[in-house]
C-alpha cells in the first residue's frame, strides 16, 4: 500500500536492525485518515471471504482493525492482554510472547463474541514472529469459529512470523512488507519487481 509505505519512510524511526517505531501514526499519535484507507484496503482484500468478525489484540491493532469493521459491517473484537474485572464470561485465552516488550502475556476473551459459526479475520499491527497472531489463532479456533484470513499493516518479513503462518495454511496479507531495517534504512519488498522475477 503506497499511502502506508509513504508514511513510513517519512515518520517511521528504525530502532534497530529489527525494531521500527511508528508512534507517530500507528502505535501511539494515531493516523485517523490513513487508519480508514487502512481500513478500506483490508475490505477489498478479504472481501468474498465471509467474514463475520474481526479479532485483534489490544492496544495497537485497535484502529485499523475498527476501521475494517466499519467498512466492512461486522463486529471487532479486540483480545486483553489483562484481565479485566468486568470480563466475567468464559474467557478463552492463550499464551503470547512480547517481541518488543520481551514479557508473556495470557491473552483473552469472552466465548460470548465469537462462536463456531463465525469466520474470522485476524487483524494486527505489526508481525514480526507471528507469537500475537498465533496466540489469536489459538483463541478464534478455541472457539469453534474459523479463520478466515490474516491481514498485517507492517510485515518484517526477514523475522518467520509470516512463512510460520502461510506453512500452517493461513491467508496472510501485510499493507507493507519489510525485507530490511538494517543501517538505519527501511527497505520494502516491491511487489513489481517480485511479479517480474
Ligand atoms: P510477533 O508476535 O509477530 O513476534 O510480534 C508482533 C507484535 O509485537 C505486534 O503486536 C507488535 O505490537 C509488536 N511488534 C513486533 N515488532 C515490532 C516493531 O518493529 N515495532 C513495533 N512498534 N511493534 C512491534
Amino acid at each position: 500500500m503506497r499511502l502506508l509505505e509513504e508514511k513510513i519512510s517519512n515518520n517511521g524511526k528504525v530502532l534497530s536492525d529489527n525494531v521500527l517505531k511508528v508512534d507517530s501514526f500507528l502505535n501511539h499519535q494515531i493516523d485517523p485518515k490513513l487508519m480508514l484507507e487502512i481500513g478500506k484496503e483490508f475490505a477489498s482484500i478479504f472481501a468474498g471471504e465471509g467474514i463475520t468478525k474481526i479479532v485483534t489484540i489490544e492496544s495497537s491493532g485497535i484502529a485499523p482493525a475498527v476501521m475494517a469493521g466499519l467498512q466492512m459491517n461486522i463486529p471487532v473484537i479486540f483480545a486483553r492482554k489483562r484481565k479485566s474485572l468486568t470480563l466475567v464470561d468464559e474467557l478463552l485465552t492463550a499464551t503470547v510472547h512480547s517481541f518488543t516488550k520481551n514479557e508473556t502475556n495470557e491473552i483473552s476473551i469472552s466465548n460470548k463474541y465469537v462462536n463456531e459459526s463465525d469466520r474470522v479475520l485476524i487483524i494486527d499491527d505489526f508481525l514480526a514472529n507471528g507469537e500475537a497472531a498465533l496466540g489469536l489463532v489459538k483463541i478464534v479456533q478455541q472457539s469453534g469459529a474459523q479463520v478466515a484470513g490474516i491481514g498485517i499493516v507492517i510485515e518484517k518479513s526477514f523475522q518467520h512470523g509470516a512463512q510460520k503462518l502461510k506453512d500452517l495454511g493461513f491467508r496472510v496479507e501485510s499493507l507493507a512488507r519489510i525485507s530490511s531495517l538494517s543501517k538505519g534504512k527501511v527497505t520494502f519488498i516491491n511487489e513489481k519487481v517480485e511479479e517480474m522475477i
